[in-house]
Protein backbone atom coordinates (compact mmCIF):
# COMPACT_ATOMS: atom_id res chain seq x y z
CA UNK A 1 0.00 0.00 0.00
CA UNK A 2 0.90 3.67 -0.92
CA UNK A 3 2.01 5.57 2.15
CA UNK A 4 -0.74 7.73 3.25
CA UNK A 5 0.64 11.20 3.55
CA UNK A 6 -2.92 12.97 3.68
CA UNK A 7 -3.62 10.86 6.70
CA UNK A 8 0.13 11.57 8.35
CA UNK A 9 -0.30 15.38 7.74
CA UNK A 10 -3.89 15.63 9.15
CA UNK A 11 -2.53 14.62 12.57
CA UNK A 12 -0.83 17.97 12.51
CA UNK A 13 -3.17 20.59 13.47
CA UNK A 14 -0.74 23.29 12.22
CA UNK A 15 -0.88 21.68 8.71
CA UNK A 16 -4.28 21.56 8.07
CA UNK A 17 -4.89 24.90 7.39
CA UNK A 18 -8.34 25.16 8.80
CA UNK A 19 -6.71 26.62 11.93
CA UNK A 20 -5.19 30.26 12.69
CA UNK A 21 -2.24 29.26 9.67
CA UNK A 22 -3.53 29.12 6.40
CA UNK A 23 -2.50 26.07 4.37
CA UNK A 24 1.14 26.36 4.43
CA UNK A 25 4.01 24.69 2.48
CA UNK A 26 6.04 23.55 5.61
CA UNK A 27 9.90 22.80 4.59
CA UNK A 28 11.93 23.77 7.33
CA UNK A 29 11.83 21.08 9.24
CA UNK A 30 15.69 20.66 9.79
CA UNK A 31 15.13 23.81 11.69
CA UNK A 32 11.74 22.60 14.19
CA UNK A 33 9.40 19.97 12.70
CA UNK A 34 5.69 20.41 13.28
CA UNK A 35 3.87 18.36 16.34
CA UNK A 36 1.18 15.73 16.02
CA UNK A 37 -2.10 15.83 17.72
CA UNK A 38 -0.77 12.67 20.20
CA UNK A 39 1.81 14.60 21.04
CA UNK A 40 0.28 17.59 22.10
CA UNK A 41 -2.51 15.25 24.05
CA UNK A 42 0.04 13.50 26.03
CA UNK A 43 1.36 16.66 27.26
CA UNK A 44 -2.28 18.15 27.83
CA UNK A 45 -2.93 14.95 29.76
CA UNK A 46 0.29 15.15 31.91
CA UNK A 47 0.06 18.63 32.99
CA UNK A 48 -3.71 18.15 33.73
CA UNK A 49 -3.56 14.88 35.78
CA UNK A 50 0.07 14.41 37.46
CA UNK A 51 1.81 17.96 37.50
CA UNK A 52 4.41 18.23 40.56
CA UNK A 53 7.63 17.86 40.65
CA UNK A 54 9.62 14.51 40.52
CA UNK A 55 12.08 12.56 42.42
CA UNK A 56 10.64 14.54 45.52
CA UNK A 57 7.70 14.37 47.42
CA UNK A 58 5.98 11.57 48.37
CA UNK A 59 1.97 12.85 47.56
CA UNK A 60 0.37 10.66 45.16
CA UNK A 61 0.57 13.45 42.21
CA UNK A 62 4.69 13.87 42.56
CA UNK A 63 4.59 9.80 42.37
CA UNK A 64 2.32 9.93 39.45
CA UNK A 65 4.86 12.72 38.32
CA UNK A 66 7.93 10.88 38.56
CA UNK A 67 6.24 7.48 37.06
CA UNK A 68 5.30 9.56 33.90
CA UNK A 69 8.94 11.26 33.84
CA UNK A 70 10.53 7.74 34.85
CA UNK A 71 8.25 5.97 32.08
CA UNK A 72 9.04 9.07 29.23
CA UNK A 73 13.28 7.78 30.11
CA UNK A 74 11.98 4.25 29.10
CA UNK A 75 10.02 5.30 26.27
CA UNK A 76 13.35 7.31 24.74
CA UNK A 77 16.01 4.47 25.78
CA UNK A 78 13.50 1.87 23.62
CA UNK A 79 13.44 4.27 20.79
CA UNK A 80 17.19 4.12 20.40
CA UNK A 81 17.81 0.57 21.45
CA UNK A 82 18.98 1.37 24.63
CA UNK A 83 18.80 1.16 28.75
CA UNK A 84 17.03 3.51 30.31
CA UNK A 85 20.41 4.52 32.06
CA UNK A 86 21.99 5.54 29.22
CA UNK A 87 19.61 8.14 28.66
CA UNK A 88 20.41 11.74 30.18
CA UNK A 89 17.84 14.07 29.44
CA UNK A 90 19.07 17.89 28.22
CA UNK A 91 17.28 20.40 27.00
CA UNK A 92 18.40 19.24 23.54
CA UNK A 93 21.32 18.26 21.49
CA UNK A 94 23.53 21.35 21.98
CA UNK A 95 23.41 20.97 25.85
CA UNK A 96 24.06 17.26 25.03
CA UNK A 97 27.39 18.39 23.20
CA UNK A 98 27.94 20.72 25.94
CA UNK A 99 27.54 18.19 28.68
CA UNK A 100 30.12 15.63 26.85
CA UNK A 101 32.67 18.52 25.95
CA UNK A 102 32.75 19.32 30.30
CA UNK A 103 31.95 15.89 31.70
CA UNK A 104 34.50 13.75 28.88
CA UNK A 105 36.48 16.85 28.28
CA UNK A 106 37.38 17.48 31.94
CA UNK A 107 40.39 14.16 31.83
CA UNK A 108 41.53 15.98 28.98
CA UNK A 109 44.66 17.97 28.54
CA UNK A 110 47.09 19.48 26.63
CA UNK A 111 47.84 17.58 23.49
CA UNK A 112 44.66 15.64 23.25
CA UNK A 113 43.00 15.88 19.95
CA UNK A 114 39.83 16.20 19.60
CA UNK A 115 38.53 15.74 15.29
CA UNK A 116 34.95 17.29 14.11
CA UNK A 117 34.43 18.07 10.45
CA UNK A 118 33.83 21.52 8.32
CA UNK A 119 30.29 20.46 8.19
CA UNK A 120 29.39 20.52 11.98
CA UNK A 121 26.87 22.67 13.19
CA UNK A 122 28.06 25.27 15.64
CA UNK A 123 26.88 22.90 18.26
CA UNK A 124 29.65 20.72 17.79
CA UNK A 125 32.48 23.21 17.31
CA UNK A 126 32.15 25.74 19.54
CA UNK A 127 32.02 23.80 22.93
CA UNK A 128 35.24 21.49 21.62
CA UNK A 129 36.60 25.67 20.66
CA UNK A 130 35.69 26.22 24.71
CA UNK A 131 37.48 23.24 25.55
CA UNK A 132 40.33 23.75 23.68
CA UNK A 133 40.78 27.21 25.10
CA UNK A 134 40.03 25.61 28.60
CA UNK A 135 42.04 22.58 28.64
CA UNK A 136 44.74 22.97 25.94
CA UNK A 137 43.52 20.34 23.40
CA UNK A 138 44.51 20.37 20.05
CA UNK A 139 41.02 20.67 17.92
CA UNK A 140 41.16 18.88 13.96
CA UNK A 141 38.58 18.39 11.21
CA UNK A 142 38.00 17.08 8.43
CA UNK A 143 37.78 18.48 5.21
CA UNK A 144 34.14 18.16 3.14
CA UNK A 145 34.55 16.58 0.18
CA UNK A 146 33.03 18.78 -3.22
CA UNK A 147 29.46 17.34 -2.95
CA UNK A 148 29.44 17.93 0.54
CA UNK A 149 30.45 14.63 2.25
CA UNK A 150 33.19 14.35 4.97
CA UNK A 151 36.04 13.71 3.63
CA UNK A 152 36.81 10.19 5.58
CA UNK A 153 39.47 9.18 3.69
CA UNK A 154 41.73 11.95 5.62
CA UNK A 155 40.52 9.78 8.49
CA UNK A 156 44.30 8.03 8.08
CA UNK A 157 46.34 11.04 8.30
CA UNK A 158 43.69 13.38 11.53
CA UNK A 159 42.98 10.25 13.42
CA UNK A 160 46.34 9.98 15.59
CA UNK A 161 47.55 8.05 18.91
CA UNK A 162 46.81 11.18 20.69
CA UNK A 163 42.72 11.24 19.53
CA UNK A 164 40.68 11.16 22.21
CA UNK A 165 37.10 11.68 20.86
CA UNK A 166 35.79 11.96 17.04
CA UNK A 167 32.62 14.39 16.86
CA UNK A 168 30.54 14.52 13.98
CA UNK A 169 27.04 14.31 12.91
CA UNK A 170 25.48 11.92 11.80
CA UNK A 171 23.15 13.71 9.14
CA UNK A 172 24.67 16.87 7.92
CA UNK A 173 22.28 19.69 8.29
CA UNK A 174 22.91 22.05 5.19
CA UNK A 175 23.64 18.52 2.91
CA UNK A 176 22.00 15.79 4.29
CA UNK A 177 24.99 13.78 3.41
CA UNK A 178 24.78 10.55 6.00
CA UNK A 179 27.88 9.89 7.57
CA UNK A 180 29.62 6.42 7.21
CA UNK A 181 29.44 5.76 11.12
CA UNK A 182 30.88 2.57 10.78
CA UNK A 183 34.14 3.33 8.49
CA UNK A 184 34.79 6.00 11.42
CA UNK A 185 34.18 4.03 14.18
CA UNK A 186 36.84 1.56 12.67
CA UNK A 187 39.27 4.50 12.68
CA UNK A 188 38.55 5.89 16.23
CA UNK A 189 39.02 1.67 17.49
CA UNK A 190 42.20 2.27 16.07
CA UNK A 191 43.33 4.85 17.93
CA UNK A 192 41.52 4.00 21.13
CA UNK A 193 39.38 7.18 20.82
CA UNK A 194 35.54 7.64 21.41
CA UNK A 195 33.09 8.71 18.91
CA UNK A 196 30.07 11.07 19.24
CA UNK A 197 27.31 11.10 16.89
CA UNK A 198 25.15 14.56 16.60
CA UNK A 199 22.24 13.03 15.80
CA UNK A 200 19.65 15.90 15.55
CA UNK A 201 18.81 15.06 11.80
CA UNK A 202 18.58 11.60 11.99
CA UNK A 203 16.38 10.54 14.27
CA UNK A 204 13.52 12.76 12.82
CA UNK A 205 13.42 9.61 10.47
CA UNK A 206 12.87 6.78 12.93
CA UNK A 207 14.12 4.47 15.34
CA UNK A 208 18.15 3.56 15.14
CA UNK A 209 19.69 0.68 17.54
CA UNK A 210 22.16 3.67 18.81
CA UNK A 211 24.65 1.02 20.75
CA UNK A 212 24.83 -1.27 17.52
CA UNK A 213 26.70 2.09 15.84
CA UNK A 214 29.24 1.25 18.14
CA UNK A 215 30.06 4.91 19.14
CA UNK A 216 30.23 6.24 22.92
CA UNK A 217 27.86 9.06 22.89
CA UNK A 218 24.64 10.12 20.58
CA UNK A 219 22.70 13.07 21.00
CA UNK A 220 19.64 14.50 19.73
CA UNK A 221 16.80 17.21 20.14
CA UNK A 222 13.02 16.75 20.97
CA UNK A 223 11.99 19.80 18.72
CA UNK A 224 13.12 18.51 15.35
CA UNK A 225 11.58 14.73 16.08
CA UNK A 226 7.71 15.78 16.39
CA UNK A 227 8.57 16.78 19.88
CA UNK A 228 8.29 19.73 22.13
CA UNK A 229 10.95 22.13 22.67
CA UNK A 230 13.27 22.18 25.91
CA UNK A 231 13.88 18.85 25.37
CA UNK A 232 16.76 16.26 24.06
CA UNK A 233 18.93 13.30 24.65
CA UNK A 234 22.09 12.30 25.77
CA UNK A 235 22.79 8.48 25.10
CA UNK A 236 25.95 7.47 26.46
CA UNK A 237 27.28 3.83 26.99
CA UNK A 238 27.08 3.11 30.35
CA UNK A 239 30.73 2.98 31.15
CA UNK A 240 31.46 6.41 29.95
CA UNK A 241 28.76 7.99 32.15
CA UNK A 242 29.86 5.90 34.81
CA UNK A 243 33.33 7.38 35.09
CA UNK A 244 32.25 11.17 33.68
CA UNK A 245 32.07 13.43 36.90
CA UNK A 246 29.26 15.85 36.65
CA UNK A 247 28.72 18.54 34.73
CA UNK A 248 26.33 20.79 36.66
CA UNK A 249 25.46 20.88 40.20
CA UNK A 250 22.24 21.14 41.82
CA UNK A 251 18.95 18.82 43.45
CA UNK A 252 18.40 15.73 41.73
CA UNK A 253 22.45 14.58 40.55
CA UNK A 254 23.30 13.95 44.22
CA UNK A 255 23.40 10.68 46.64
CA UNK A 256 24.57 13.19 49.77
CA UNK A 257 25.47 16.89 50.08
CA UNK A 258 27.50 17.94 53.54
CA UNK A 259 28.69 21.41 53.18
CA UNK A 260 32.14 20.19 52.97
CA UNK A 261 31.35 17.77 49.98
CA UNK A 262 28.87 15.81 47.75
CA UNK A 263 29.01 12.24 46.71
CA UNK A 264 26.92 12.18 43.64
CA UNK A 265 24.40 9.97 41.73
CA UNK A 266 24.54 7.39 39.35
CA UNK A 267 23.78 8.12 35.94
CA UNK A 268 21.31 9.40 34.21
CA UNK A 269 20.94 11.64 37.48
CA UNK A 270 24.26 12.37 37.98
CA UNK A 271 23.34 14.19 34.58
CA UNK A 272 20.53 16.26 35.74
CA UNK A 273 20.87 18.59 38.27
CA UNK A 274 17.98 20.59 38.70
CA UNK A 275 14.00 19.86 38.35
CA UNK A 276 14.39 18.48 34.79
CA UNK A 277 12.04 19.21 31.80
CA UNK A 278 9.54 17.13 32.89
CA UNK A 279 6.25 17.41 30.64
CA UNK A 280 8.69 18.04 27.65
CA UNK A 281 9.92 14.29 28.69
CA UNK A 282 6.78 13.16 28.34
CA UNK A 283 6.04 14.95 24.96
CA UNK A 284 9.33 13.66 23.71
CA UNK A 285 8.13 9.96 24.51
CA UNK A 286 4.90 10.53 22.39
CA UNK A 287 6.77 11.66 19.91
CA UNK A 288 9.31 8.62 19.79
CA UNK A 289 5.84 6.22 19.95
CA UNK A 290 3.91 8.54 17.40
CA UNK A 291 6.87 7.97 14.76
CA UNK A 292 7.91 4.37 15.62
CA UNK A 293 3.94 3.45 14.78
CA UNK A 294 4.69 5.21 11.38
CA UNK A 295 4.94 3.43 8.04
CA UNK A 296 8.55 4.07 8.01
CA UNK A 297 9.57 1.77 5.17
CA UNK A 298 6.49 3.36 3.18
CA UNK A 299 7.83 7.60 5.04
CA UNK A 300 11.38 6.55 3.44
CA UNK A 301 10.61 6.00 0.27
CA UNK A 302 7.78 9.01 0.02
CA UNK A 303 10.96 10.91 1.32
CA UNK A 304 13.57 9.55 -1.54
CA UNK A 305 10.64 10.04 -4.28
CA UNK A 306 10.20 14.09 -2.98
CA UNK A 307 13.99 14.89 -2.69
CA UNK A 308 14.46 13.57 -6.15
CA UNK A 309 11.67 15.46 -7.48
CA UNK A 310 13.09 18.72 -6.10
CA UNK A 311 16.61 18.12 -6.82
CA UNK A 312 15.12 17.29 -10.67
CA UNK A 313 13.02 20.48 -10.42
CA UNK A 314 16.50 22.69 -9.38
CA UNK A 315 18.55 20.92 -12.14
CA UNK A 316 17.39 23.05 -15.05
CA UNK A 317 16.82 26.36 -13.09
CA UNK A 318 18.90 29.03 -14.28
CA UNK A 319 21.23 30.30 -11.75
CA UNK A 320 20.12 27.11 -9.28
CA UNK A 321 23.49 25.33 -8.24
CA UNK A 322 23.24 22.41 -5.45
CA UNK A 323 25.51 22.42 -2.81
CA UNK A 324 25.05 18.79 -1.44
CA UNK A 325 25.20 15.55 -3.24
CA UNK A 326 23.52 15.22 -6.34
CA UNK A 327 21.48 11.92 -5.91
CA UNK A 328 18.95 10.48 -2.80
CA UNK A 329 21.97 8.13 -1.53
CA UNK A 330 22.89 8.16 1.40
CA UNK A 331 21.56 11.41 2.13
CA UNK A 332 18.53 12.68 4.59
CA UNK A 333 15.33 14.47 2.61
CA UNK A 334 16.99 17.68 2.88
CA UNK A 335 18.32 19.64 -0.05
CA UNK A 336 20.39 23.23 -0.50
CA UNK A 337 21.22 25.18 -3.13
CA UNK A 338 21.83 28.91 -4.12
CA UNK A 339 20.15 30.63 -6.48
CA UNK A 340 22.83 33.22 -8.44
CA UNK A 341 22.75 36.61 -7.79
CA UNK A 342 20.14 36.28 -4.96
CA UNK A 343 21.26 36.32 -1.24
CA UNK A 344 19.90 33.18 0.29
CA UNK A 345 17.71 35.20 2.77
CA UNK A 346 16.05 37.23 -0.02
CA UNK A 347 15.08 34.03 -1.91
CA UNK A 348 13.42 32.65 1.88
CA UNK A 349 11.71 35.91 1.83
CA UNK A 350 10.18 36.04 -1.68
CA UNK A 351 9.19 32.05 -0.91
CA UNK A 352 7.50 33.14 2.56
CA UNK A 353 5.03 35.60 0.33
CA UNK A 354 4.30 32.41 -1.51
CA UNK A 355 3.48 30.13 1.31
CA UNK A 356 6.49 28.45 1.30
CA UNK A 357 8.58 28.26 4.85
CA UNK A 358 12.72 27.27 3.91
CA UNK A 359 15.78 28.01 5.47
CA UNK A 360 18.12 31.05 4.17
CA UNK A 361 20.92 31.43 5.51
CA UNK A 362 24.37 29.53 6.96
CA UNK A 363 22.05 27.53 8.64
CA UNK A 364 24.58 27.79 11.92
CA UNK A 365 27.19 26.11 9.85
CA UNK A 366 29.35 29.08 8.67
CA UNK A 367 32.73 26.98 8.40
CA UNK A 368 31.26 24.71 5.66
CA UNK A 369 29.70 28.27 4.10
CA UNK A 370 33.32 29.71 4.19
CA UNK A 371 35.07 26.31 2.71
CA UNK A 372 32.39 26.91 -0.16
CA UNK A 373 32.98 30.19 -0.18
CA UNK A 374 29.40 31.13 -0.18
CA UNK A 375 27.55 33.36 2.49
CA UNK A 376 24.51 31.09 2.62
CA UNK A 377 21.71 28.35 1.16
CA UNK A 378 18.77 28.06 0.79
CA UNK A 379 17.57 24.70 2.58
CA UNK A 380 14.51 22.87 1.79
CA UNK A 381 14.21 19.69 4.88
CA UNK A 382 11.33 17.93 4.23
CA UNK A 383 9.21 15.40 7.09
CA UNK A 384 7.00 12.31 6.55
CA UNK A 385 3.93 14.65 6.29
CA UNK A 386 5.37 17.16 2.77
CA UNK A 387 3.92 16.03 -0.39
CA UNK A 388 4.56 16.17 -3.85
CA UNK A 389 2.57 19.92 -3.96
CA UNK A 390 4.69 21.51 -1.34
CA UNK A 391 7.49 20.67 -3.37
CA UNK A 392 5.75 21.83 -6.22
CA UNK A 393 4.80 25.20 -4.63
CA UNK A 394 8.83 25.54 -3.79
CA UNK A 395 9.89 25.08 -7.29
CA UNK A 396 7.03 27.29 -8.95
CA UNK A 397 7.86 29.89 -6.30
CA UNK A 398 11.27 29.61 -7.49
CA UNK A 399 10.53 29.87 -10.98
CA UNK A 400 8.45 33.08 -9.97
CA UNK A 401 11.70 34.41 -8.29
CA UNK A 402 13.33 33.90 -11.48
CA UNK A 403 10.98 35.69 -13.42
CA UNK A 404 11.38 39.23 -11.59
CA UNK A 405 15.04 39.03 -12.12
N1 LIG B 1 23.19 19.59 15.21
C1 LIG B 1 22.53 19.61 14.04
C2 LIG B 1 23.02 18.74 12.93
C3 LIG B 1 21.41 20.42 13.90
O1 LIG B 1 20.76 20.44 12.74
C4 LIG B 1 20.99 21.21 14.99
C5 LIG B 1 19.79 22.12 14.88
N2 LIG B 1 19.78 22.95 13.77
C6 LIG B 1 21.70 21.15 16.18
C7 LIG B 1 22.78 20.32 16.25
C8 LIG B 1 21.32 21.94 17.38
O2 LIG B 1 20.12 21.48 17.91
P1 LIG B 1 19.41 22.27 19.10
O3 LIG B 1 19.33 23.70 18.66
O4 LIG B 1 18.07 21.61 19.18
O5 LIG B 1 20.22 22.08 20.31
Amino acid sequence: MAFDVAAVRAQFPILTGDGPVPRLHYLDNGATAQIPRAVLDAMAAHETTARANVHRSVHRLAEAATRAYEGARESVARFVGAQASQVVFTSGTTSAINLVAHAFGARLGPGDEVLISTLEHHSNIVPWQLLRDRNGIVLKALPATTDGRMDLDRLDDLVTERTRLIALTHAANVTGAVTDVARVVTAARAAGAEVLLDGAQMVPHGPLDVPALGVGFYCFSGHKMFGPNGIGVLWGRSDLLESMPPFMGGGEMIAHVSLEQTSYAAPPMRFEAGTPPITPAIGLAAAADWLSAQDLAGAETHLKNLTAQLIDGLSGMQGVSLVGPAGTQARMPVVSFTMDPLHPHDVAQILDSHGVAVRGGHHCAQPYMDSRDIAGTVRASLALYNDADDVEALLRGLREVRALL
